[in-house]
């Protein structure tokens, strides 16, 4: 029973990628991000537990599966999870790389993030920061600018250029703290 994780609506099929298996978390496994789940068969030979995996597993469709990307996009090849995160937050697209410096050296993933800035701030993180609530990460947006945000400190850079760093203000690094304290006290379960 070894089939790939998912078929999309419009035909896309998962075929031999399993990338989202690794790089993102699965609460109802007790399954860490930026790690292979136990049930991968590996190889791209999908999922052992198919027919009875979680809900969240069934119902989880990366962009390119929703039929978001282009045909030869698929995760991968390009080395990267993405989807359209929708949370308590504004919406933004994610990038999860499954290895760091991927993003700096695939002209495609540039091509797809410079689609989406414009309209939608583009995170850019890393799988094997996946266990570090306190990961740095990038944040592109609209008009060239970026920020790059580290621990409780934000960069703006332009057109490769620093503009400026400043320390969040106080009631975004209250929040921070606080989600920091939630996902240590989870990630501390899940061990
Ligand atoms: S990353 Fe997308 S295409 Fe790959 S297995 Fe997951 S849902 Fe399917
Ligand atoms: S249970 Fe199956 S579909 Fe879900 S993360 Fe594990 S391998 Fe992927």
């Amino acid at each position: 029973m070894t089939q790939a994780p998912g078929v999309s609506e419009n035909g896309r099929l998962c075929g031999a990628c399993d990338l989202c298996c690794r790089v993102l978390r699965v609460d109802a496994l007790a399954k860490r991000g930026g790690r292979a789940c136990v049930h991968q068969v590996g190889n791209g030979g999908g999922c052992r537990i198919h027919a009875g995996r979680p809900r969240i597993c069934r119902a989880y469709e990366c962009l390119w599966l929703g039929g978001g990307l282009e045909e030869g996009d698929r995760p991968d090849r390009l080395g990267a999870v993405i989807d359209i995160v929708r949370g308590e937050g504004a919406p933004y697209l994610a990038i999860r790389q499954q290895r760091g410096g991927t993003f700096e050296t695939s002209a495609r993933l540039q091509a797809i993030a410079d689609r989406f800035r414009e309209t939608l701030p583009v995170r850019v993180t890393r799988a094997e920061d996946a266990e570090n609530a306190d990961r740095p990460y990038r944040v592109l947006l609209a008009a060239g600018v970026e920020q790059r945000i580290a621990g409780e400190w934000v960069e703006v850079w332009r057109s490769g250029e620093r503009q400026s760093r400043s320390r969040m203000p106080w009631a975004e690094r209250r929040l921070r703290a606080l989600t920091l304290a939630w996902q240590r006290f989870r990630q501390r379960k899940m061990s």
